[in-house]
């Protein structure tokens, strides 16, 4: 008997392989994608403190760092970030019963802890909510449908009967993933159990409010006027095909003192503008040129990240990555363009 009122999604099979692992396992690793946004560090460490308060021997383990504006989590002074000490991270891959991989679906996305976690003799479970997982894991979780694989631990513990011990600190996590993968409830969030959730969430004293600001009203003052600038000078609308670009080289940034995680939420402000559906942010990263889209309704962006930029995605928010001059960029994302105008003229919000 469950004790909330949230209609079962993990099927009994894997959720008892879960549960099984989670016994035999003393020693687990937790692992999530590159460049971790507040999804992949809050369902990461959401679950790290439920296995900790278990007695488990629990880590989470990143690519590279996270921005300023997640440090706030409980937990995140430990998250081992593997591009520091390469190192010592191979050997915590080697020496680990279980590893989680938390919001990717293929390893390309942990960047160079692929091969090792790939290679490591412990069991895999994977659970995500982007399509098309690798389906080499011993046990897979996938949810697209899902808005946030911070929802999908949420389901994992409540489903595993494990809801009224967990803490605090999970909730708190796991609010956060849920909240920064709608952009604070405003899309993707039409499922009337995710307020229910958040209902339950409340049950355990977090402060949602607190939460919304330590994410997002904690920028610095140059953020802002870096924002202010790409709007200005780096802004590019295409009317006639509801589309628009913001780019931002090296140079630009560094004119405004540049921090991880500083252009976050940047590529969003475009869909604000009436007949908008599709925004795009083309950022001049140390050795490669990181793209963002995102889009409003049926227009499908991840389509477009794997058409012309090797990326992926869901359907309203998606990547890729480009090595090379941010002038042929901008020339593949404008050709790209055109060959998708009648999907763009015909796209409805
Ligand atoms: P963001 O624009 O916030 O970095 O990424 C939005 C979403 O796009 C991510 O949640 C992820 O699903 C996807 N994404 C971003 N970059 C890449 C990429 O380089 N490759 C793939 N496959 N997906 C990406
Ligand atoms: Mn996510």
């Amino acid at each position: 008997m469950l004790a909330t009122p949230i209609t079962p999604l993990i099927d009994e099979k894997n959720l008892r392989h879960v549960r099984d692992l989670i016994l035999q396992s003393s020693n687990i690793l937790i692992t999530t994608h590159v460049s971790p946004d507040g999804d992949a560090l809050g369902s990461s460490l959401g679950l790290y403190h439920h296995l900790l308060k278990r007695g488990k021997k629990v880590r989470v383990m990143v690519p590279n760092s996270f921005p300023y504006f997640l440090k706030w989590m409980k937990g995140s002074e430990d998250v081992l970030i593997f591009e520091y000490n390469p190192e010592a991270g191979k050997h915590i891959i080697d020496e680990v019963d279980l590893i989680f991989c938390l919001d990717y679906n293929i390893p390309k996305r942990i960047g160079k802890m692929a091969t090792h976690v790939q290679n490591a003799h412990a069991k895999r479970i994977l659970i995500d909510h982007h399509p098309y997982p690798e389906k080499a894991c011993e046990v897979v979780i996938s949810h697209p449908e899902k808005s946030s694989t911070s929802e999908l631990i949420f389901r994992l513990i409540d489903q595993l009967g494990e809801y009224e011990s967990m803490n605090h600190a999970t909730a708190e996590c796991i609010y956060c993933g849920m909240m920064t993968d709608t952009g604070g409830f405003t899309y993707n969030s039409n499922d009337p159990e995710i307020f229910e959730i958040i209902s339950l969430l409340l049950k355990k004293k977090i402060d949602k409010d607190a939460i919304y600001s330590n994410v997002y009203n904690n920028y610095s003052k140059d953020r802002f006027l870096l924002l202010g600038f790409t709007l200005l000078h780096r802004m590019k609308i295409y009317d006639e095909l509801h589309s628009a670009l913001i780019y931002l080289s090296k140079e630009d940034q560094n004119q405004f003192k540049y921090n991880k995680g500083d252009t976050e939420g940047f590529v969003n402000y475009p869909l604000s503008i009436k007949d908008i559906v599709f925004s795009t942010f083309i950022r001049e990263d140390e050795d490669y040129i990181k793209i963002s889209f995102r889009s409003q309704g049926n227009f499908a962006c991840n389509e477009f990240a794997s058409e012309f930029f090797n990326g992926g995605g869901h359907r309203n928010a998606s990547g890729g990555e480009y090595y090379g001059t941010m002038k042929e960029v901008l020339e593949i994302f404008e050709n790209g363009l055109q060959q998708y105008a009648q999907k763009l003229q015909s796209s409805k919000r």
